[in-house]
């Protein structure tokens, strides 16, 4: 089975990791490598502050927590993503409002932004998904206009660039993931990463039990979480980091590949584009099935498996969650594109570790796939 995605993992990680145990070095408190992992990563995005996490959700919980998002407070977020965008919100006790995607780049449409936009409004989330970056100016814009502060999901986009810029400090802060899967791994783990000097210290704080935020170390001014990367983890993550740009050209190649083995068939598949102020990362490689193969996916998927190769669904829209629809607050028909995309969308295998010839065998079963389903 050619899996949907095998991680790279070099030989560095191991001889850190022991350095770290070594030094009796284990926890989330001290240890070099969490600050090492932090400026090397600020130093990727351009921004002034990298603080590392547990993982990707409590990078993004973090930053709506930051934000003194609570109950009664909505906040619009891109409606096509991994549920963990919505559910950041959902913890602080705030509504997590849908806001639907573009056709062709399948991210949020700054043309749906303003219409969703309420008195109880407090920030706005996007998503660059599958490694696209969003079209951030129109939406900087509207969020100018409205006072709204911007966070940007760079879960599935390390590194990658809009209009020449880095993904993560292109508003007020950005969040992370360092899962097995992500463009580097630790594992788990995630970031947060801002230019403002007073989220960051909150953000700091509240990751770290807010302690020392009162009169002393164990007098507590905030209700803070432990949301700590341990250093273990955190030298797996320096140790990723000479991989990033490798892995980057590596899930771009295999973009090319796939793209130039499938453009043929634009009238049953819509490949994954990049837009002229983009710089993707094709985190994975997503299509969406059309025409003939619209809603046969499951025949699809069940195709490729038996030809050895795993696939993935595309994400469940927000919109259309059970979890939300029974609290009364979204409508399952309110994002027609992002159902459309989340119920024909699938992802191939876009690991940074596949091989030439593995490429040209899933090629030859989606071709085959095409002509039996
Ligand atoms: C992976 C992912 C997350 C969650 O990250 P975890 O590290 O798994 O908690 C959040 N948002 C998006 C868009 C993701 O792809």
């Amino acid at each position: 089975m050619i899996p949907v995605a095998k991680p790279y993992i070099g030989s560095k990680e191991k001889e850190l990791v022991a350095s770290a145990v070594e030094a009796g070095e284990l926890s989330g408190n001290f240890g070099r490598y969490i600050g090492e992992f932090e400026s090397k990563f600020a130093h990727l995005c351009g921004v002034g502050h990298a603080i590392a996490v547990s993982n990707g959700t409590t990078a993004l919980h973090l930053a709506i927590a930051a934000l003194g998002i609570g109950p009664g407070d909505e906040v619009l977020v891109q409606t096509l993503t991994n549920m963990a965008t919505a559910f950041a919100v959902s913890y602080l006790g705030a509504k997590p409002v849908p806001v639907d995607v573009d056709e062709k780049t399948w991210n949020i449409d700054p043309g749906q932004i303003e219409s969703k936009i309420t008195k109880k409004t407090k920030a706005i989330v996007v998503v660059h998904l599958f490694g696209h970056p969003v079209d951030m100016d129109p939406i900087l814009e509207i969020a100018r206009a409205h006072n709204l502060p911007v966070i940007e999901d760079c879960a599935e986009a390390h590194g990658a660039k809009y209009k020449g810029k880095v993904v993560g400090g292109l508003a007020e802060i950005g969040c992370f993931s360092f899962y097995a899967n992500k463009i580097i791994t630790t594992g788990e783990g995630g970031m947060v990463t801002t230019n403002d000097p007073a989220l960051a210290k909150k953000i700091r704080a509240l990751k770290s039990l807010g302690y020392g935020t009162g009169s002393s170390k164990f007098n507590h001014d905030l209700i803070g979480y432990n949301y700590r990367m341990p250093n273990t983890i955190a030298a797996i993550g320096c140790a990723q980091m000479d991989y990033i740009e490798s892995n980057i050209l590596q899930k771009r190649h295999i973009a090319s590949r796939y793209s130039t083995g499938l453009t043929e068939y634009a009238d049953v598949l819509q490949l994954p584009i990049e837009e002229a102020y983009a710089m993707s990362v094709y985190w994975m490689y997503h299509i969406v099935l059309k025409g003939k193969l619209q809603g046969r996916r499951s025949e699809f998927m069940a195709f490729l498996k038996k030809e050895g190769i795993e696939t993935r669904e595309s994400f469940w829209p927000l919109n259309a969650q059970r979890i939300y629809l029974e609290q009364g607050f979204v409508r399952s028909d309110e994002c027609p594109v992002a159902n459309y995309v989340g119920g024909n969308g699938l992802y191939l295998p876009s690991g940074p570790v596949i091989s030439e010839s593995e490429i040209e065998m899933v090629l030859a079963a989606v071709r085959k796939a095409i002509g039996r389903v």
